[in-house]
């Protein structure tokens, strides 16, 4: 059975019995904070096993990506990977463990209805106390010996520190006794030991629990069913193999790398060293191989789903694996980029299952490319660093210094296995401890800098004090609202009141401020009360919800219970929808023009300006700048209206809305649209809280004024909208005056660009002239300088200070002494741009007797703080301190003497 068919099979069998197919969602969590990676199924469906969400259907069925940081060390076994896809099947509220269990059962061993495995090869695991669940395996005729309990450590699922949580129960394959277990040899193996006899194929997780921060656990408001089946691990056993490598999941991909090592099967069991030598404590081929193809599938995955390499959090994660994937490479002789070509394989097996690896097919590469470059560069540098640092280890037989392995790390990106592989091959280990250590302190110095930025942590006690109080946001409908002061903090505490000239935040119970979110700031504006105003700076919103007008009283005094208006500064206000509005065209425009990998990674909406962070790789060229400027424009000539609605977060991310990965979950989340002319297409969606214009023409314009990079693979635009674009062309157009006033053309650009172009045409005949005078007068100096030569037994010796201002001049003025002077050594200093130059000259009869010109003129520039050097016969020096450039050439002076006396009898 093909991986296409057990997919099929999978989705039928449970669409029959009436649950709804849910698309899988992306690997990177949708506003889950807790949450690095989608890691199960289960993840998108949280809200509705919380109660915090409307399920679309009681009962549905996914086939989701999941990747998993925990199972990085296991890969390379038979059937741990990073990223897999897991089988689900999800009961919100319906039905529960029996059906779950008889469903389970007959999908596993029913031959026509499901995939008819061998039931004697299924043994089944519950928890300690469930005797519900085991009496339902037992009625479906598994026999008692091979149902067997195991504690909280395998049958208690938990979705993380804190959330949904519940018993299990897991399916597990028998692929028949182990060579050289002992427990097998007695006849005592069970699931639970690691042999590789048994593999997990199924976990059923009945939900029925919430893991409270404090380890608590409460009831969920109905009982749920989460369960997982691996794919990969399904096609092995279905298609008969050992390992989920030797599946069709994977062949194409082991094959190539095959293919462009050169190790074939054949070498599977043969140990490598670093750059694909064979050596004893090397790693083993099969191994590399393994660990290649899956992290080239996950890097592939994640890159899709808008993952980008970096040095923090998802993009760290990503980093690292492809690293290892590529150290792994060099394993198999692969020093040059190869990784691209790995990931082209992924696309066109994984391509029909998952388009948008298609789509993004060529930017994948193109990041994986340079990824592999750099780490390439680094790697080289870094492996220089440990054998500096290994020579040391492998004399007195220590371990390599736990500071060392972590510099490696932090420095040069070595993960830190392959350090110890690396060591190894030396007959080194490494202090893994005192590496731990150093991690440790790193963390801790990560923790302290957090800790800074929270600097208002003592805030925290008011605002839990407040926290009951969940302001209602009035602002979409009006920017000035009469509302009352539910609460004020000032000096960390909450107060009764504030007084003309105290900082303090304000909580409103309704408010028309904006608070920062998605990248748009805060409102700012006025309160104004019975006895005083309040200006309002900026409009935050704190973890729990909480919005805070933060300001200062500017007269007389607010109190709480005041009945107050709440007036947003309309205008600045104005600007930022202009500016938000702005942001979501050009992002509709960046992925026209540039394609569809092109996804929003961060902005910055005020009402001066916006700022949008995207995923590209390269500069944009002056004429898709330019293309996206245009389109951006004519949407808003176009007039277009902005239509808000809201919806649930499925129903508008499947309609193609385009979400940001870190905004926070809501059930019911708003989507922000504009539709194309024809109205029945849209031409931007996106899920977004922020405020913004009626209808594109109040945009006025927009004008891009800077495009730059901001770390690999991704680029910044900054752009203007409204006022700030007239003010920006205002006074660009009064700059462009003020340049013809100058020159005397008041004609505009055209005239002004020609008078440009004449003048620097003049400037160059100019410069030609001075270059003709300045070697004329150099010549002269020359000339002049002839009188000052000493004589040193029959040589000539010259150090002197000229009028040059240029290296130029001064190699030409040494040029011309050397046609003088038969037998010479010549040093000459002059300052250019502020800064000492020196030439050094010494004539062929003296260098053919060991004076050296550039070891000369070194000397004399390192008086003046510089260096320099060159050829024995002529070098040339700078330096840095022009005050000094006297003393050097007496040195100079001094040196040449005693250079050439020194030949004397030689
Ligand atoms: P294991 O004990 O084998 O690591 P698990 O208990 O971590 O598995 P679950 O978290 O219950 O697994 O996930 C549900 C199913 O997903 C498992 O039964 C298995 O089929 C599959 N699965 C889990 N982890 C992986 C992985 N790293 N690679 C491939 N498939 C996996
Ligand atoms: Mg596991």
């Amino acid at each position: 059975m093909d991986t296409e068919q057990i997919r099929r099979k999978w989705v039928d069998f449970f669409q029959k019995r009436g649950h709804k197919l849910i698309p899988s969602s992306s690997l990177v969590p949708h506003g889950d904070p807790t949450l690095l990676f989608t890691s199960a199924g289960m993840v998108q469906f949280k809200p509705y096993f919380m109660g915090q969400a409307e399920p679309p259907a009681p009962r549905m069925v996914s086939i989701q990506k999941c990747f998993r940081t925990s199972d990085i060390d296991s890969v390379g076994d038979a059937t741990h990977l990073t990223f897999f896809e897991m089988l689900g099947n999800f009961s919100v509220g319906d039905y529960f463990k029996k059906e779950a269990i008889e469903w389970a059962w007959e999908l596993v061993t029913d031959p026509k209805e499901g995939i008819g495995l061998d039931p004697d090869k299924l043994w089944i695991s519950v928890y300690l106390d469930d005797d519900e669940a085991a009496g339902h395996w037992r009625a479906l005729g598994v026999p008692e010996e091979r149902i067997r309990r195991y504690g909280e450590e395998d049958n208690y699922w938990f979705s993380g520190d804190v959330g949904p949580c519940g018993p299990c129960s897991e399916i597990h394959y028998d692929y028949g006794l182990t060579d050289g277990c002992p427990e097998c040899a007695k006849g005592a193996c069970h699931p639970q030991i690691d042999c590789g006899r048994f593999t997990e194929i199924w976990n059923l997780v009945f939900t029925m629990y919430y893991q409270n921060e404090d380890g608590s656990r409460s009831d969920l408001p109905q009982k749920n069913i989460d369960t997982g089946a691996g794919l990969e691990r399904w096609a092995s056993v279905l298609q008969g193999k050992r390992t989920v490598y030797e599946t069709d999941l994977f062949r194409p991909i082991i094959s190539l790398i095959e293919d462009v090592s050169g190790f074939g099967p054949g070498h599977d069991g043969l140990k490598t060293g670093m750059s694909g030598e064979k050596s004893e404590s090397g790693v083993e081929v099969r191994r590399s191989k393994r660990i290649i193809a899956e992290h080239a599938r996950a890097v592939t995955l994640l890159i899709a789903d808008g993952v980008m390499p970096s040095n923090d959090d998802r993009g760290y994660v990503l980093r690292r694996i492809l690293r290892r994937a590529i150290a792994y490479g060099r394993r198999l002789g692969l020093n040059r980029p190869f990784l691209a070509d790995v990931a082209d394989a992924v696309v066109k097996l994984y391509g029909t299952e998952y388009p948008e690896l298609v789509q993004n097919g060529k930017f994948i590469a193109r990041v994986i490319g340079l990824e592999e470059e750099r780490f390439l560069d680094t790697l080289t540098q870094g492996e220089a660093q440990l054998a500096v640092f290994l020579a040391d280890r492998v004399m007195d037989e220590k371990a390599l210094a736990g500071k060392h392995v972590f510099l490696l790390s932090d420095t040069y990106g070595f993960p830190v296995e392959l350090t110890a592989e690396l060591a190894a091959e030396q007959g080194v280990e490494i202090d893994l401890e005192g590496f731990e250590r150093e991690m440790d302190a790193q963390r801790a110095r990560a923790r302290a800098a957090a800790r800074f930025r929270l600097s208002e942590a003592e805030s925290a006690e008011a605002y839990a004090a407040l926290s009951h109080i969940q302001a209602r946001f009035v602002g979409y409908e009006t920017r000035c609202h009469e509302t009352t002061i539910a609460g004020i903090i000032a000096g960390g505490g909450t107060v009764e009141s504030a007084e003309e000239g105290d900082e303090a935040e304000v909580v409103l119970f309704e408010t028309p401020f904006y608070a920062e979110s998605g990248g748009q700031v805060g409102d700012i504006g006025e309160i104004s009360g019975p006895a005083g105003r309040f200006q309002v700076q900026d409009t935050q919103r704190t973890e729990g919800g909480l919005i805070l007008h933060r300001g200062r009283v500017v007269e007389g005094r607010i109190s709480v219970n005041d009945d107050v208006v709440a007036q947003v500064d309309a205008e600045k206000c104005r600007d930022t929808a202009r500016n938000h509005t702005g942001t979501h065209l050009l992002h509709a425009a960046l992925r026209r023009v540039l394609g569809p990998h092109a996804r929003q990674a961060g902005s910055l909406v005020s009402p001066e300006r916006l700022r949008f962070d995207f995923t590209h790789i390269e500069a944009l060229k002056p004429d898709e700048l330019a293309a996206v400027q245009r389109l951006v424009n004519e949407k808003i000539r176009e007039n277009l209206p902005v239509r808000t609605r809201r919806t649930s977060y499925e129903e508008a991310t499947a309609g193609g809305a385009t979400a940001l990965f870190d905004d926070k979950y809501a059930a019911e989340v708003r989507v922000v649209e504009v539709p194309e002319e024809e109205e029945d297409e849209r031409y931007s969606a996106e899920l977004c809280g922020g405020t913004h214009v009626q209808s594109t023409g109040e945009i006025g314009s927009l004008i891009i004024v800077s495009e730059e990079s901001v770390g690999a693979g991704m680029r910044r635009i900054e752009a203007l909208t409204g006022r700030g674009a007239e003010e920006y062309v205002r006074g660009r157009l009064a700059a462009l005056d003020r340049l013809g006033a100058r020159l005397g053309v008041p004609g505009g650009p055209a005239e002004l660009e020609q008078r440009v172009d004449s003048l620097l045409d003049e400037m160059e005949s100019l410069n030609k002239r001075v270059r003709v005078l300045e070697r004329e007068l150099g010549r002269h100096t020359a000339e002049s300088l002839l009188k000052d030569v000493e004589n040193v037994d029959g040589s000539a010796v010259l150090a002197a200070r000229v009028p040059a201002t240029s290296p130029e001049t001064l190699r030409e003025m040494g040029d011309w002494l050397r046609g003088h002077l038969k037998s010479a050594v010549v040093v000459l200093g002059t300052i250019v741009g502020g800064r000492p130059s020196f030439l050094a000259m010494v004539t062929p009869d003296l260098t053919a007797r060991g004076l050296h010109a550039g070891d000369l003129v070194k000397k004399v520039a390192q008086v003046t703080g510089g260096g320099g050097g060159g050829r024995p016969e002529m070098a040339q020096a700078g330096g840095v301190e022009a005050a000094r450039l006297d003393d050097a050439l007496r040195l100079a002076r001094k040196l040449s003497m005693e250079g050439i006396k020194a030949l004397r009898g030689s």
